[in-house]
């Protein structure tokens, strides 16, 4: 029974840690190109290279609610 619960604590602390690069990893940005769009709030992404701020989801930019906002984004500014 100690080794069930240490392999639980651990598939927690996997699932924690893929969260967390999930939130910091840098994304495409659909305006230039580059993959420099990082988190600066809840939903919100900034591309470090062209400035441009996109809505997305809390921890991923790519949730079909970001995604649409972002088609949004781009219909209107293109
Ligand atoms: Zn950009």
């Amino acid at each position: 029974m100690a080794n069930a619960s240490i392999r639980y604590g651990a598939r927690i602390r996997k699932r924690y840690v893929s969260v967390q690069r999930e939130k910091d990893a840098l994304y495409k940005c659909p305006g230039c190109g580059r993959q420099k769009v990082k988190r600066v709030g809840t939903g919100v992404w900034r591309c470090a290279h062209c400035g441009k701020t996109y809505a997305g989801g809390a921890y991923s930019m790519s949730t079909p609610a970001g995604e649409a906002a972002s088609r949004l984004i781009t219909e209107l500014s293109g």
